[in-house]
């Protein structure tokens, strides 16, 4: 596997850069190490319905703590991972822990009520087996509990195999959420011909929706073309109960973010968030 390059570039070959690209290639084999040795970590975010604030699931996100560079951002190290051919093996280990940590609250007596949504990037889902992939590395888990998160612009990198991975998914019982919905470039027709459950609102539109008339026309946009489609609605990035009363108002209908819970390692996570 080749990661891509960009070396056309007339800059000159400065030191800075020199850092740069050694501090990648660093970075990236100490990530390596980290997915061989299960050092990462998966927290959980709650998601809630907007109507009543019930808990209805919760999102799986990665962390990477290293000793030496402490916390790193999946901002940086999940572009890192695909670029260097490393987002499938850190995919499966997602999917595994993830499988086995519901498997945890399940005899624990602290079920996760609703769905784990797990995000996937776009190498993984240009596997047409992925389906078959996924259910081997949740044995044990009905499909029903699962979500699979991918971003719009990487729903419309191909949407045509979008178009048949997401039926085979939905028909083996998984459910999929477009992530980071309004900063790509999917069209209504698109849209309708993928079989996905729900829209969730970018973080970007819910950031500035009440002082900003544009985002949340956005935002009531997005909430109608949902509903078109008979897709739910999940905003990203709630902040305050004023957002949150308002994308109630206007029909979104759930919701995370900070207001409501940050994401949590799994043990905090359920003493916080599952009933006993
Ligand atoms: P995402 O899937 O859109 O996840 C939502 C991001 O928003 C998370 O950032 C979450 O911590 C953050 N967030 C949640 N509530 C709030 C809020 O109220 N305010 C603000 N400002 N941010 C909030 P995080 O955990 O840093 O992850 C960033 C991105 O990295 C994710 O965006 C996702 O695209 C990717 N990522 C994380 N874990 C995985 C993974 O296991 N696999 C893959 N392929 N990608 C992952
Ligand atoms: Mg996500
Ligand atoms: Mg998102
Ligand atoms: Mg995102």
């Amino acid at each position: 596997h080749h990661a891509k390059r960009r070396d056309n570039s007339v800059c000159p070959y400065t030191q800075t850069m020199r850092h740069a690209l050694e501090r990648r290639q660093w970075m990236t084999e100490r990530l390596h190490q980290a997915i061989l040795g299960h050092r990462l970590e998966l927290y959980f975010q709650p998601q809630f319905s907007l109507a009543d604030k019930t808990l209805t699931g919760a999102e799986a996100l990665c962390r990477w703590y290293d000793p030496e560079w402490g916390w790193v951002s999946p901002g940086e190290f999940i572009p890192l991972a695909e670029e260097r051919g490393l987002i499938r093996m850190l995919g499966d280990w997602v999917l595994e822990e993830a499988a086995s940590q519901l498997g945890v609250w399940q005899a624990k007596h602290t079920p996760l009520p609703g769905k784990l949504s797990i995000n996937i990037s776009a190498q993984q889902f240009a596997d047409p087996q992925l389906t078959a992939h996924v259910a081997k590395l949740t044995t044990g888990v009905p499909p029903g509990a699962i979500a699979l998160e991918l971003t719009e612009s990487d729903f419309m990198r191909d949407p045509d195999q979008a178009v048949t991975i997401t039926h085979s998914m939905r028909r083996a019982g998984y459910a999929l959420f477009i992530d980071d919905f309004g900063t790509g470039y999917s069209s209504l027709s698109y849209l309708r011909r993928f079989a996905a459950d729900a829209l969730k609102i970018d973080i970007s539109f819910v950031r500035d929706m009440l002082d900003n008339h544009h985002d949340r026309a956005i935002v009531q946009t997005i909430i109608a073309m949902a509903d078109t489609l008979d897709m739910k609605t999940l905003a990203e990035g709630v902040e305050s109960p004023a957002q949150a009363d308002l994308l109630a108002k206007m029909g979104c209908s759930e919701a995370q973010g900070y207001w409501f819970g940050h994401p949590l390692p799994a043990d905090e996570f359920a003493a916080t968030w599952l009933m006993p």
